[in-house]
C-alpha cells in the first residue's frame, strides 16, 4: 500500500474502487457506500461518512482522498445558463456549462485541455492540444456542478443529462472517458441512463467501435460537411476516417446504442457548407443511417476566418432536411453574455488558464 501521495477516489469506477479496498483488507461492498457518499451526497470528507467504521475512516484518511478541482469562478447568464471555471492543476483550467431547459438540465463537460484535431472552425482546435483530463477531473466537473446546483424541491437532481461536448475529443482520451461513463451510469453514483449521456465525436472510428461494446451511450457525430473534399478541410481527421467508413461505423454503433438514432452536428458556416446544394448532398450522405440533425450556428472567435450563416440560409437548409423526412433542431445560442455555448468554451480558456497560472505563480 502506497503512503506517498493519497489516491484520489473520485476517479475510480466501482470495480476499481472495490479492488483497491479489497487490497487494503476492506470488504468490497464498502465501494458502494463510498460511491454514494462521494457522488450521490457530494461528500469529500471521510469523517462525515457516518456509516463507515472508525477504522475504515482512518485507513482512508491515511491513504486516500476525495480531490475535486478548485473552483476559480462561477457565472450565471441572464437566461439561467451557468458556467464554472475549474482549475485542474496550476496553469490548466477548464470550463463546464449547465444549460437549463423546461424538461431537462444539461451539463456540458470537457475531456481534454485543448484538442489535437485542429478543426478549422473550432477555437479549441486552434489552440492545439495541452493534455488529457483524468477520470477524476472529468467527474470533478459533474461533482462541482451538482454541488453548486443542489436539488430541486422534489429532491431530484437538477442535472438530468450530461453531454461530452466541451473541450477536447473524448475518444482520444478513451480510457479516462469510459471510466467516467461507468461512474455517470452507476446507480450508486450519478445513476444516469445511457440515453441521457451523450458523447460527441469528430469520428475516431476504431475507438467508436470499442465504445459500442464497452459503454454504449447516446452518440453525436460532428459531421459539418456532406462530402469528403469539404470535410477534409473542415474536420481534418476525415482524411484518416472518411465519410463512408464513418457512416458504416455509425450504423454498427446503432445496433448497440441506447437510442435508435445518431445526432449529426452541423455547424453553419456562411458560404462554406450552408447552401441548398449542400443540404441535398447531406441527405444522400447519411442514407441508411437513422439520424437527426442539430444545426449549430457558428460561434465566431477572433481571426477564425468564418462567419455564421445568415438566418435565412439556416432556415432554408433546415427546411430541405425536414422535407426529406429528418428531425432537425437548430441550436439556440445560450449563455451568450457569458460565452457559454457547448463546443465554444475554449476561446477564453487558455487565456484564463494562463491567467490562472500567473495568478498561482504570483502566490508562490
Ligand atoms: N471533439 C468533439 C466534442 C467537442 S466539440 C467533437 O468535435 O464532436 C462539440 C461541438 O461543438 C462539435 O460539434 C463541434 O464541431 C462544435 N463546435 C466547435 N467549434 C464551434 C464553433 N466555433 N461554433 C459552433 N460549433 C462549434
Ligand atoms: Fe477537437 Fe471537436 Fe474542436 Fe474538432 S471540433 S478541434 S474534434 S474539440
Amino acid at each position: 500500500m502506497s503512503t506517498l501521495s493519497p489516491i484520489n477516489l473520485l476517479g475510480l469506477n466501482r470495480e476499481r474502487l472495490s479492488r483497491l479496498l479489497e487490497s487494503w483488507g476492506e470488504k468490497p461492498f464498502r465501494a458502494k457506500q463510498l460511491m454514494r457518499w462521494m457522488h450521490h451526497f457530494g461528500e469529500a470528507d471521510f469523517d462525515r461518512m457516518t456509516d463507515l467504521s472508525k477504522a475504515s475512516r482512518e485507513l482512508l484518511r491515511a491513504h486516500a482522498a476525495v480531490q475535486v478541482p478548485r473552483l476559480l469562478s462561477g457565472h450565471v447568464s441572464d437566461d439561467g445558463t451557468r458556467k464554472w471555471l475549474l482549475e485542474l492543476s496550476p496553469g490548466n483550467a477548464i470550463e463546464t456549462v449547465f444549460i437549463p431547459e423546461d424538461d431537462r438540465g444539461t451539463l456540458c463537460i470537457s475531456s481534454q485541455v485543448g484538442c489535437a484535431l485542429a478543426c478549422t472552425f473550432c477555437s479549441t482546435g486552434r489552440q492545439g492540444f495541452n493534455r488529457n483530463l483524468t477520470t477524476a477531473e472529468i467527474i470533478g466537473q459533474v461533482w462541482w456542478a451538482n454541488h453548486a446546483l443542489g436539488r430541486d424541491p422534489k429532491g431530484d437532481r437538477i442535472i438530468s443529462n450530461v453531454v461530452l461536448m466541451g473541450m477536447g475529443e473524448p475518444l482520444l482520451n478513451y480510457d479516462a472517458v469510459v471510466e467516467s461513463l461507468d461512474i455517470l451510469l452507476d446507480d450508486y453514483s450519478y445513476g444516469l441512463s445511457r440515453r441521457r449521456v451523450t458523447l460527441s465525436t469528430s469520428g475516431i472510428l476504431p475507438a467508436l467501435e470499442r465504445l459500442g461494446d464497452r459503454a454504449p451511450v447516446a452518440l453525436a457525430v460532428s459531421l459539418h460537411a456532406p462530402d469528403d473534399a469539404l470535410r477534409d478541410r473542415l474536420v481534418p481527421i476525415n482524411r484518416k476516417y472518411p465519410l463512408q467508413e464513418l457512416m458504416a461505423t455509425c450504423q454498427r454503433y446503432l445496433q448497440k446504442a441506447p437510442r435508435d438514432f445518431v445526432t449529426f452536428e452541423y455547424v453553419m458556416l456562411d458560404g462554406i457548407n450552408d447552401t441548398p446544394q449542400h443540404a441535398r448532398r447531406l441527405v444522400s450522405c447519411v442514407e441508411g443511417v437513422s439520424c437527426k440533425f442539430n444545426l449549430i450556428p457558428f460561434n465566431p472567435f477572433p481571426d477564425s476566418g468564418y462567419r455564421c450563416s445568415r438566418p435565412q440560409a439556416i432556415r432554408e437548409f433546415r427546411d430541405i432536411l425536414v422535407q426529406s423526412g429528418f428531425v432537425v433542431t437548430v441550436r439556440k445560442t445560450r449563455g451568450d453574455d457569458i460565452d457559454a455555448a457547448c463546443g465554444q468554451l475554449a476561446g477564453q480558456v487558455m487565456d484564463k488558464s494562463r491567467r490562472a497560472q500567473r495568478f498561482t505563480e504570483s502566490l508562490q
